[in-house]
C-alpha cells in the first residue's frame, strides 16, 4: 500500500455512507487520513438496505451483482464467504392477460426481443440523440397491430423500464449503450447486500442523523453544516444522490461551476420501486426465477422475482419503473398490493392465499435518494457522468454511482467511484 507523504495528510469528510462513501471513508483511512462519514439516515448503506423476514433477508434497494466476472463485489463476497445464485429470464413462466400460460416458443421469442433491446447499439450520430423509443422501428408502431402484439410491447417496454429506472420515451437512444458491464450473469446475494455494507463500515467514523444543508469551500478548508452541527475538515468527498443534486437540498458556497450544475440537471435520475410479497405458501412454480405477466395495462407489474430457491421462502418481489412507479408512490400500499394480487389472481386462481407480510418501497419519495439510479435522458450525454466525477478546486470531490460512468446505476459502480475519489486526494 502506497502512504500519501505527511504534508498531503489531513481530514476528510465524507458526505454519505452508501456503498460509494463507505469505499472511499475505508480507502482513505488506509492512506492514513483522518476520516468523519456524515449521514443524514439512521442507518448505513443508502440504497443498499436489507430487511430480515422471519430470517430471510430482503434487499428493498439493490439486490443483484450485475455480471460477476470480474465484479469487485464478487470478490469481497468471496472474502466474506456470502453465497449468490444467479437469475435468469430464461427460468421464467410468462402469462397473458387472461391468466394463460405463454408456451415455451412466445416466451422465448419474446425475452429475445426485450433483450436485443438491451443490448441495440446506436448507429445515431450524438448529435441527432432521439429517445430509444422514436428511434428503434419496432416499438412505435404506426399501423394497426393485433391486441396481443400490442400487449407484448407493453410488456417490453413496461420491463425496459423496471431495467432501466427510465421509459423508452425518455432514455437517450445514442447513450442506451455507453456503459461497460462487467461479464457474467446477474446473480443475488442469498443473504442480501447487508453483510457488504456492514463490512465496508468496519471501524469508520460514521455519524448517523447528520443532515448535511450546506458545503462552504475556500482554498484553505471545507466547512460542511447540517442541520444540527458544523464541521471542519481539509477536504471533502460528496456522495449525495443524484436526485439530491439536483433537488437543491444541499448548497455550495461558492455555487458548484456551471458545468457541473448544468450535468447534475442533463442527466435523469431514474426509478424502480419493488412491491414485496411474504406468502404463508408457495402456491407457484417453486423453481422459476421470474413470473412474467404479459398484461395490456402499463401499470402493472411485468415482472415478479420468486425468491423461493434463493432463500427458502414463499416471498415475491414485484418490480414496478419509470412513470408507472412515479405515479405509484402517489398510492397507498393497500392499492398497490391489492394491484399485484389482482395479477396473481388472474394467473393462479382466486383461491391463492393473501400475503402475511408486504413492503412497498417508494426510493423517490425518500429524500435522501429522490430516486433509485441514474440514466441517460435524451439530450445528456455519458460525459456528463465524468463532469460529475470532476473535483472542484482540490477541496470538493465527488463519488456515488452517478459519477461512474463506465458502471452507472450499480452498487459495484458506487464501490469504485468511491475508492477513485479517494485516490483522487493524495
Ligand atoms: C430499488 C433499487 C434496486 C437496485 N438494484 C440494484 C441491483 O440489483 N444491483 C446493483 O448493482 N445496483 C442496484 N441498484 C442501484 C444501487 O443501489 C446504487 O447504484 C448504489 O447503492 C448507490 O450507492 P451510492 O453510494 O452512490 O449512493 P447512496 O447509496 O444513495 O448513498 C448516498 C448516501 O447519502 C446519504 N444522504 C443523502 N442526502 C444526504 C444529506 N443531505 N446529508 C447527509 N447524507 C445524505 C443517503 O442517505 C445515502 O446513505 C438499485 C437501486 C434501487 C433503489
Amino acid at each position: 500500500m502506497v502512504l500519501a507523504t505527511d504534508e498531503d495528510i489531513g481530514t476528510v469528510i465524507v458526505i454519505g455512507a452508501g456503498v460509494a462513501g463507505l469505499a472511499a471513508a475505508r480507502k482513505l483511512v488506509q492512506l492514513g487520513w483522518k476520516v468523519t462519514v456524515l449521514e443524514g439516515r439512521d442507518r448505513i448503506g443508502g440504497r443498499v438496505c436489507t430487511q430480515g423476514y422471519k430470517g430471510v433477508a430482503i434487499d428493498l434497494g439493490a439486490s443483484w451483482i450485475h455480471g460477476i466476472e470480474g465484479n469487485p463485489l464478487t470478490e469481497i463476497s468471496a472474502q466474506l464467504g456470502l453465497k449468490h445464485q444467479p437469475t435468469s429470464l430464461e427460468g421464467s413462466c410468462f402469462f397473458d392477460v387472461n391468466g394463460k400460460g405463454l408456451n415455451a416458443q412466445a416466451s422465448r421469442s419474446l425475452i429475445k426481443r426485450y433483450q436485443s433491446l438491451l443490448s441495440e447499439s446506436s448507429q445515431t450520430p450524438v448529435d441527432a440523440d432521439q429517445s430509444v423509443e422514436s428511434a428503434v422501428p419496432w416499438l412505435s408502431v404506426s399501423q394497426p397491430i393485433c391486441e396481443s402484439e400490442q400487449r407484448y410491447l407493453t410488456w417490453i417496454k413496461a420491463a425496459f423500464a423496471s431495467y432501466m429506472g427510465a421509459d423508452v420515451f425518455h432514455h437517450s437512444w445514442a447513450y442506451l449503450n455507453d456503459d461497460k458491464p462487467f461479464g457474467g450473469a446477474n446473480h443475488l446475494l442469498v443473504d442480501g447486500y447487508a453483510p457488504i455494507v456492514k463490512f465496508l463500515a468496519q471501524g469508520l467514523n460514521i455519524q448517523l442523523g447528520q443532515v448535511v444543508k450546506q458545503v462552504i469551500y475556500n482554498r484553505e478548508h471545507v466547512v460542511v453544516k447540517t442541520e444540527t452541527a458544523q464541521f471542519v475538515a481539509d477536504r471533502v468527498i460528496v456522495t449525495l444522490p443524484l436526485g439530491v443534486l439536483q433537488s437543491g437540498q444541499v448548497s455550495f458556497e461558492p455555487p458548484l461551476p456551471a458545468s457541473k450544475q448544468q450535468a447534475v440537471q442533463r442527466l435523469g435520475m431514474g426509478l424502480l420501486n419493488k412491491i414485496i410479497l411474504c406468502f404463508p405458501r408457495c402456491f407457484w412454480q417453486p423453481e422459476i426465477d421470474f413470473i412474467g405477466y404479459v398484461s395490456d395495462n402499463s401499470g402493472d407489474s411485468p415482472l415478479l422475482l420468486n425468491l423461493l430457491p434463493h432463500v427458502g421462502n414463499p416471498v415475491l418481489v414485484a418490480f414496478l419503473g419509470g412513470e408507472t412507479a412515479r405515479k405509484s408512490e402517489k398510492l397507498q400500499d393497500r392499492q398497490l398490493v391489492k394491484q399485484v394480487m389482482s395479477s396473481l389472481q388472474r394467473m393462479y386462481g382466486k383461491e391463492i392465499p393473501q400475503p402475511t407480510t408486504t413492503i412497498v418501497t417508494r426510493w423517490g419519495s425518500d429524500r435522501f435518494a429522490c430516486g433509485s439510479y441514474s440514466f441517460i435522458p435524451v439530450g445528456a450525454s455519458g460525459e456528463d457522468y465524468d463532469i460529475l466525477a470532476t473535483p472542484v478546486e482540490k477541496r470538493l470531490f465527488f463519488a456515488g454511482e452517478a459519477t461512474n460512468r463506465e458502471h452507472p446505476g450499480t452498487v459495484h459502480g458506487a464501490l469504485l467511484s468511491g475508492i477513485r475519489a479517494a485516490c483522487q486526494l493524495t
